[in-house]
């Protein structure tokens, strides 16, 4: 594919441009630049002042690897190793679902809703996170509310090493247990203040129509949600609700068009009262918030 010329940073970005475009890459240009920068163990902004600078070949070959796996389709993310998230740096596997940017409004929903628990002065909330995957949302959440702990769950050992990993890297294994299992199981008996929750949504029939990216190459068990999507919601909005502090809430990321149905799956239980649906950044319902209510303060 490529002929033994030198090749430069800058011929080189422009060359992968040009053939990831070619190949249906979504974003050829940044790809090229992460999947560089990476090999070359520099921030990306170095590739911009060294367009002139020769490539080795050891570099070149580790690099002509990846572009070859990109065409392939493999996420970019799995290919170094790593995905930004809550501009927090969170390492990812093939046994995680890559963090997605719309995650981030679970999150920050969740950070200003716990920072207002009354009776929880300095931070001292406790939540869990079900359906772990890399620590994405449990450990950005901790991270920004110094006083909270947290438990999550997943029925992925692999994904539970990598979340343990994440917690380890960013100083908070102290504040958090991870536990292998079936949602809301392992902490059977335990109460929370927030019980957050990204769980697989994709309705069976929308699987086919996932970019390959996904479909070839993110862990199923992340991402199938039954025949309407909303198996796991159905569960968690029977079972939570009673493990919930008086004034605490459910937050669940969903799918497109599910938040309706979600909201009201939550409010058929007794112990919810209001519920709220916030919006993404393309305007895309994302989150349902549903509040314990039942007055036993
Ligand atoms: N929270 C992460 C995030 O937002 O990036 C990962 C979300 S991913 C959509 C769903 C996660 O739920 C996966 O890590 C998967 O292994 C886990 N999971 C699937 N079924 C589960 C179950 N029955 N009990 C616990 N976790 C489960
Ligand atoms: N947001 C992911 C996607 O569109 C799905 C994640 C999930 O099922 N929770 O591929």
């Amino acid at each position: 594919m490529m002929s033994e010329e030198i090749w430069t940073i800058g011929r080189i970005l422009k060359w992968t441009e040009q053939y990831f475009g070619r190949k249906g890459v979504e974003s050829p240009r940044l790809d090229a630049e992460v999947l560089l920068s990476h090999v070359l163990g520099k921030a990306r902004i170095y590739l911009y002042v060294h367009f002139d600078e020769p490539l080795e070949k050891k570099e070149l070959a580790a690099y002509r690897e990846l572009v070859r796996k990109r065409v392939q389709r493999v996420p970019v993310a799995y290919l170094v190793g790593s995905r930004e998230f809550m501009g927090l740096d969170f390492r990812v596997s093939t046994a995680t679902l890559v963090p997605r940017p719309d995650t981030e409004i679970l999150v920050q929903a969740a950070l200003e809703r716990l920072k207002k628990i009354p009776g929880t002065e300095g931070g001292a909330v406790r939540f869990a996170d079900i359906g772990t995957g890399t620590g994405a949302i449990c450990l950005s959440v901790l991270r920004f509310l110094p006083g909270a702990e947290a438990v999550t769950v997943d029925i992925s050992a692999e994904a539970l090493a990598v979340a343990k990993e994440n917690a380890e890297a960013l100083g908070l294994s102290e504040r958090i247990a991870f536990f292998e299992g079936d949602l809301l199981e392992p902490v059977k008996g335990q109460r929370f203040h927030a019980i957050l929750s990204n769980p697989p949504y994709i309705p069976d029939g929308d699987i086919d129509r996932l970019a390959p990216e996904v479909r070839e190459n993110e862990p199923m068990t992340a991402l199938a949600g039954g025949r309407d999507g909303l198996d796991f919601y159905r569960r968690l909005c029977r079972e939570a609700p009673p493990m919930l502090e008086p004034g605490g809430f459910l937050a669940f990321e969903v799918g497109i068009r599910q938040a309706d149905a979600v909201a009201g799956l939550a409010k058929e239980h007794a112990l919810i009262g209001q519920t709220e649906i916030l919006k993404d950044l393309s305007g895309i319902e994302r989150v349902v918030v549903a509040w314990r209510e039942d007055g036993a303060k």
